[in-house]
């Protein structure tokens, strides 16, 4: 069984409790690390600086104010292969059918118009996750 590392759950910790409690189901079935929750402005402009990021500080939906929590975050099949894109596929489709059994609404960067027309995504930000809606019942 695979277990999230320290660091892992440092930044799951600045997430929503919904996106914990997906993350958490979601490690049962794949070695995941979590590379960001909350971002504040240092980490942003890190970020975007780097070109992780098209958004400049305060508009990522990384960017929320503690105490508030992150409704995105960012994570990568373990071991990291940035160029292992079925991997990738394979997390996300895991992550994302966790959600909608919950009634959350996740969207991928792999897939930001939510259409699964995965060769049709404008900009690739494989690692990134942010819930839509949620209706927990
Ligand atoms: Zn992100």
């Amino acid at each position: 069984m695979y277990k999230y590392g320290e660091k892992s759950l440092s930044r799951l910790d600045t997430c929503r409790s919904t996106v914990q409690v997906v993350m958490r189901v979601a490690i049962k079935i794949m070695d995941i690390k979590i590379l960001d929750g909350r971002r504040n402005q240092e980490q942003q402009d890190k970020a975007y600086a780097a070109g992780y990021s098209k958004k400049q500080w305060p508009l990522s939906t990384h960017n929320v104010p503690p105490p508030k929590l992150s409704p995105a975050w960012d994570c990568c099949p373990y071991p990291i292969d940035w160029e292992d894109r079925e991997q990738f596929t394979v997390m996300a489709g895991i992550i994302i059918g966790i959600g909608a059994v919950m009634g959350i609404t996740i969207r991928w960067g792999g897939n930001w118009a939510m259409s699964n027309r995965l060769s049709e995504n404008v900009f690739d930000d494989l690692g990134h996750f942010e819930i839509v809606d949620e209706k927990r019942s």
